[in-house]
């Protein structure tokens, strides 16, 4: 039976993102499945049984939307959240810690969660490779970023 690894995806502009990642097959590399998001964990090896491919909407990262196949998880789907249970909070960017700050703002960028100082600088890179699509949740109007993670880690977004 044949075995994929999870790896990183590679980007044609060289970028890598913790969470876009790839299945590749252990015995050939040059099979490369693209794995949907958030099904899989990066080094992870999972046999052919256990993958199911579907069809996707993506958008590349040159923002031309299309449709291409996908690996997902056969049987249950157990969502990846690397972020940390527990009180502390820290920027998956910067690692400021927010634990006992007041400051307002932030989101989610995969499970990568992006404080207020990051957020701007970072949205510009999103907005420049059209990866809105990964921002799955935004702080509230007055939201500080230690309860905008704490509701998160809740699922709530
Ligand atoms: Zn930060």
């Amino acid at each position: 039976m044949k075995k994929y690894k999870v790896v990183y995806h590679e980007f044609e502009n060289g970028k890598e993102y913790d969470d876009i990642l790839d299945l590749v097959n252990v015995n050939n590399d040059s099979e490369r499945l693209m794995a949907a998001p958030d099904e899989f964990y990066l080094d992870e090896v999972i046999e052919e049984d256990n993958i199911v491919m579907k069809y996707n909407n993506y958008i590349d990262e040159n923002g031309n939307y299309g449709k291409a196949q996908f690996a997902h998880r056969k049987k249950e789907t157990i969502p990846v959240f690397k972020i940390d249970p527990g009180d502390t909070v820290l920027c998956d960017l910067c690692n400021r810690n927010y634990t006992n700050s007041e400051e307002i703002g932030g989101f989610l960028f995969q499970s990568k969660a992006v404080c207020p100082k990051c957020a701007k600088e970072f949205m510009k890179t999103v907005k420049k490779y059209h990866e809105e699509r990964f921002i799955r949740s935004v702080a509230r109007e007055n939201e500080t970023f230690r309860d905008f993670v704490y509701r998160v880690r809740k699922g709530e977004y």
